[in-house]
Parts: structure tokens; sequence; C-alpha cells
């Protein structure tokens, strides 16, 4: 057994302890140095001690109200969200989106950078470090605040060393550490994730996963991504890559999907299923206003156009969102059967559709799932839009921030 001094027995003790007394005042602030050292265990002199410390350092902060719980009015502490920020960054299948937020998750500045799918390697990277050095050249003279950055793409990601495997819509990616890439660009410490597994951390920490234990959210673009959410945890499973629910096989004799498989989820209900879908009834002589309100142009059909249609009663346009919506639905059913969750979360593009998807997806659900966990469960939109996987990819360096304090 290691021995451990006193001095430094000292020195992780009190670290411990600020790291539980901070921790109160970021979940549950604002709060009375009297109900932290109730709900900690810790001695009021230590709380004391410790929040007149966080203080100094402008790290938490009085808030305007006070408690007047049981007699003379109480100070109450909170977290100062701009004592620190965080820029968090998805890599979508066509643009780089960024944000920077402060700690509670306010987005303070965001950008675009749109890319040709065939940028390749070297340019995303070049583009990539770019739109950060930009981001941050823009808060002139605060530079210094930045805790680090988030980085969610879609692909495989190993967790420990931040190496993607698999970067969808760069085919050329190899085997690449983008945290040490991005790391030895800027010395921020740099976190990578799965572009869906943070979504779920974003839905989980700003919103409609707050307080929630088991969720899951469904990211639908381009494929069809999902984070997990257990006992209020993320869940990545063995090597990190839990959640790859669009190459679930749903019909052996279905198209070939990018992964090397047929007929996975993701080949029969994601955008580009749909507008290929739209292509070929028109092509077999479907009649539909589709194609005149594409200009008439058949490769110009997408996804704003078919939900323009929709909107206009067009029948095929119609048709076609109620077959991905029961496609989707049905991996739905085996979701809930399989993991009972409370809450589905369903973001990406899908969410413009509305009630286009969610009508059918009810309905396969009210059809198909086991009555108990049926009940349980409830399909949603996000709210968080196009931010949900930039907040989320911030969450493990705030988190991280959370466990201590005063040694950033
Ligand atoms: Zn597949």
């Amino acid at each position: 057994m290691t021995k451990i001094s006193p001095s430094l027995r000292a020195t992780s003790l009190s670290q411990h302890n600020a790291s539980v007394v901070f921790a109160n005042i970021f979940y549950n602030g604002p709060i009375t140095q009297r109900e932290i050292s109730r709900i900690s265990g810790l001695s009021f002199t230590t709380t004391a001690a410790i929040v007149s410390r966080l203080k100094k350092r402008g790290i938490i902060e009085r808030s305007i109200e006070s408690s007047t719980n049981g007699g003379r009015p109480a100070a109450l502490y909170r977290c100062n969200p701009s004592y620190r920020y965080v820029m968090g960054i998805e890599a979508q299948h066509d643009k780089l989106y960024l944000i920077v937020s402060d700690l509670a998750g306010h987005v303070l500045s965001r950008s675009t950078t749109p890319f040709d799918k065939k940028i390749g390697k070297d340019g995303f990277l070049d583009l990539l470090l770019q739109a950060v050095k930009n981001l941050i050249d823009s808060f002139k003279g605060q530079s210094t605040r930045f805790l680090g950055v988030g980085i969610g793409v879609g692909g495989l990601v190993d967790p420990k060393d931040g190496s993607v495997s698999i970067l969808s819509h760069l085919p050329d990616w190899g085997n690449l550490s983008l945290k040490s890439i991005v790391e030895g660009e800027f010395h921020l410490k740099v976190f990578v994730q799965n572009n869906s597994d943070a979504a779920a951390l974003g839905e989980l920490r700003y919103g409609l996963g707050r307080g929630k234990r088991n969720f899951l959210f469904i990211n639908v673009k381009d494929g069809i991504g999902m984070g997990i959410v257990l006992n209020g945890e993320l869940y990545m499973g063995t090597s990190g890559t839990a959640g790859e629910f669009g190459h679930i096989t749903v019909d052996d004799h279905g198209p070939v999907c990018t992964c090397g498989n047929v007929g996975c989820l993701e080949t029969l209900t994601s955008v580009p299923a749909l507008v290929q879908n739209a292509k070929k009834s028109i092509t077999q002589g479907v009649t539909s206003m589709i194609k005149e309100i594409a200009g008439g142009d058949l490769n110009a059909i997408t996804f704003p156009v078919l939900l323009e249609a929709a909107k206009q009663e067009d029948k095929l346009a119609y048709k076609l969102f109620t077959d991905v919506g029961r496609y989707l639905g049905e991996g739905i059913v085996s979701l809930v059967n399989l993991l009972n969750p409370e809450l589905i979360i369903i973001g990406g593009d899908f969410v413009q559709a509305g009630d286009l998807i969610l009508e059918p997806i009810n309905d396969v659900l009210r059809r198909q799932a086991l009555e108990l966990p049926r009940k349980a469960v409830e399909v949603v939109f996000s709210k968080l839009g196009e931010s949900a996987s930039a907040l989320g990819s911030v969450v493990p360096l705030v988190e991280e921030f959370v466990a201590s304090p005063l040694s950033k």
C-alpha cells in the first residue's frame, strides 16, 4: 500500500472537499452554506472556508436573492457562469458548427463553416483549425478563459485517446487522433466523442433530458445515430461504440448501406433514403408536385422540397414521410421493448417534419410495442436545435472543471 504523507493527504482532502462544495453550488445552486453543509456532511466551518476561497477566485458569486427559510436571511451562492468559457464543435457531413458557451451552457457565440464533401482529410483539418482560431480570436483578451474544446463527430471514436476510426463523411480519414491534432495546435484540453453521444449529453444537462434517468437521443441526418442515457449516465458500451441504431438490419433484401451490409435501418429511414424514395416514385410515374417544386429537376429534390410538398398536401410527399416514420417507429419499438426508456428525443433534420413523422411513429408504437414499456415512454423532438451536439461535446470538460475547480 502506498504511504500517503500527511501534507499530500491534506492537499487531496482539501481538493476533494472543494470539489464537493463546488459541485453542490454548480448543480444545486443558488444554495446557502448551511444547506451545502447539510447535503455534503462537511462541517459548517469547512464549508464556509471553501465558499470563501471559491468566492475570492471569482468561481462563485452571491445570488441576488437570499434564503429566508427559517428566520434571518442567508446568502445564496451560485456558480459564476462566465468564470470560464468552453468551445463546442460538431463536425457535420457538410459543415462545421461551432459554439462558445459559458459554464451554464449559455451560447455566447456561434459560427458555421460549410465545406464540400470532397474536401478530404487535409482540407477538413485546415478548415477546422482555422475555424477554432477565428472563434478564439473573436474573444479578444479573454483567451485564457477557455477551458478547452469539445468535438462531436459522426463516426466511431475511441474515448480514451480521441482517435476517430471512421469519419463518416471523410473516407480518407484513416485512424487519426483528432484530439492530439487540435490539442497540439491550441494547447487547450480537447475532448472528442461521437456526435450523437454528445447530443445525448447536451439533452441531459441543458435540454429535455434534464432530471431524466433513462432516455435515448436519436439523431436523424444523413444517417441515424443514437446516444443512450441509462441511470442518469451516458452508456457507451465496451468499446465506446454503443448506439449504432442506424445499422440494425431491418430488411434482408433492402438497399446496400455505407457500412457494407444490406437493409440497415438508415437505408430505409434517413434524409438520403427519403430523397431517394421520392426520385424513384416520380421516375416510376407517380403523380406529384414534388418535381415542380424542385424546378422540374429530379436532382434538385431535397429534404426542404419534400417538406414544402407535404405542406401543400402532396399525396406522394405525405406517403414518403409516413413510410420513413413507420420504419423509424419499428426500430423504436425494439428500443422501447429492449431498454424501457422514459423518453425518446428525436433530433436532427427530422425535427422539421413534426407530426408527419411523429404520427406514424406513435401509431407503430401503439400497435407493436409491449404495453408496459409503451405506457412509460414519450417520443418528443429536441428543442436544442442545431446546438445539441456542440453543447453536449463540452459537458465532459465542464464536469472535469467542477471536479477540481481550484486547479484551473
Ligand atoms: Zn449499415
